[in-house]
């Protein structure tokens, strides 16, 4: 046993800790749990717990149904919602997912994920990422099917004193805290009942394990206030929708490689090779990077989604944005990428990201210029004759584009890719099966 893991027991018994919840995610990036009792942990440590991996999206077939879950003891963390002092507390600790004979299993995202960390770090290089997580305040509980009401109809960083959204935002911030997340800034966003919270930059696993917590923190806070938190890309029409913005970077040891003093924008070749590989490779990741059929009303219904694969200097219309350098802070110098959505499972996403920046390093990609212009205030033409290609229009368009990608099958495995695909062709065929309210609307009266 080591220290990591005689320091969970040990804690156990001082917090007086009953359940531990064993957290792991599915393939689309829902959030999984199974609680075992205090006893039962030294045995996970050792040889993992057994569950039936078949009725979980995209873990295993029903032929091959027995995984293992093996926590993570540096994940520990005790849940604040459920440990008043009064009653015996709950934990949890994300798994890693294991084959019966104990190896990695293929299909577990966090393996996805440390795979691709690995081949980083065959570079010498550790992935950074900073999370700008957008989210509605829709008034609780959630009626299945009918339209959501917001919580307020106040906008952009507006401060609106004794707002539900600000008390929100406070207690979900001090849970996050408790748990060891830090938080950067928080504010209202664009739309009715619209808020962003950002977490501060941390190696990309972290990042991922504290999305999945953030998004069930969320919840928790928002429905003992009586309220309910939505991820979905884009809830409401005529209103912007949620993204993930997530700035992105390299460092080598403590150094950021991304930075080279003097350079243009401070942007280092290996920054700039980086991101030259995301634009490249951008079509064919947006599947993963926006999974939903709802993703790409995100992406082409205005509310400052970008739609246009080029990159700028602080131009908040390019898919990646360089922002200003802060002077004397080389730590800083990063690419925000601007596509990502709320609802991405986030290693998936976060290892397709640094798959595409890697094959820009490997291949030595060559940045185009940079777009200077408000890419939304072109023609398709001037785009065109610019070099700036639009990102896939639909979540089929995305998947045609994502089957010829060797890259994402490498980054994926055999496993995650085939059954990724699979599963949003079947997205797209129950989407398409639909008579909406729109074609009644437009046809019928005509028709
Ligand atoms: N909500 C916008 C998006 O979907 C972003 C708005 C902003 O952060 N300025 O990407
Ligand atoms: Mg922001
Ligand atoms: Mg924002
Ligand atoms: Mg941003």
């Amino acid at each position: 046993m080591d220290r990591q893991q005689e320091f969970v027991l040990r804690t156990l018994e001082e917090r007086d800790i009953r359940f531990i919840r064993l957290w792991f995610t599915d393939v689309i990036g829902t959030l999984k749990s199974v609680a075992i009792a205090p006893a039962e942990l030294e045995q996970a440590f050792s040889e993992g717990i057994g569950f039936d991996g078949s009725a979980i999206e995209g873990l295993s077939r029903v032929t091959e149904s027995d995984m293992l879950l093996q926590p993570d003891p540096s994940t520990f963390q005790v849940l604040p919602w459920r440990s008043d002092g009064e009653h015996q507390g709950t934990a949890r600790m994300f798994c890693d997912i294991l084959t019966p004979d104990g190896q990695p299993a293929r299909s577990d995202p966090r393996h996805v994920l440390k795979r691709a960390l690995d081949r980083a770090a065959q570079h010498g290089f550790t992935f950074y990422t900073h999370p700008e997580i957008e989210f509605y305040l829709f008034e609780g509980p959630l009626q299945r099917g009918a339209e959501p009401v917001p919580v307020d109809y106040v906008g952009y960083f507006d401060n609106f004193p004794g707002g539900t959204t600000h008390d929100f935002r406070r207690s979900a911030i001090s849970v996050l805290e408790s748990m060891g997340i830090s938080v950067e800034f928080s504010h209202h966003e664009g739309g009715p009942g619209q808020n962003e919270i950002d977490l501060r930059y941390a190696d990309a696993l972290t990042t991922a394990d504290n999305i999945m917590t953030f998004r069930t923190v969320l919840k928790e806070v928002a429905g003992e206030m009586g309220l309910f938190a939505s991820f979905m890309p884009k809830p409401l029409p005529g209103q912007p929708g949620s993204g993930m913005h997530t700035h992105l970077s390299l460092f080598d040891g403590d150094a950021n490689a991304f930075y080279e003093a003097g350079a243009e924008y401070q942007l280092s070749t290996v920054g700039r090779q980086f991101i030259a590989g995301i634009l490249r490779h951008a079509p064919e990741i947006t599947a993963v990077t926006n999974q939903f059929v709802n993703s790409y009303k995100r992406l082409w219904a205005g509310g400052e989604a970008p739609n246009y694969i080029c990159w700028g200097h602080n131009n908040r219309s390019a898919l990646i944005r360089v922002p200003m350098y802060k002077p004397n802070k080389a730590q800083s110098v990063r690419a925000e990428y601007r596509a990502l959505d709320s609802s991405a499972n986030p290693y998936l996403a976060f290892a397709v990201l640094l798959s595409a920046g890697l094959r820009g390093i490997e291949q030595n990609y060559e940045l185009p210029d940079g777009a200077e212009d408000d890419v939304w205030a072109l023609t398709d033409a001037e785009r065109r004759a610019m070099g700036i290609e639009p990102m896939p229009q639909s979540l089929e368009h995305a998947i045609a584009i994502m089957e010829d990608s060797e890259l994402v099958a490498e980054t994926l495995g055999e496993g995650v890719f085939d059954f990724f695909l699979r599963n949003k062709r079947q997205e797209w065929a129950d989407y398409r099966a639909q008579v909406t309210p729109f074609e009644l609307q437009r046809y019928l009266p005509l028709l």
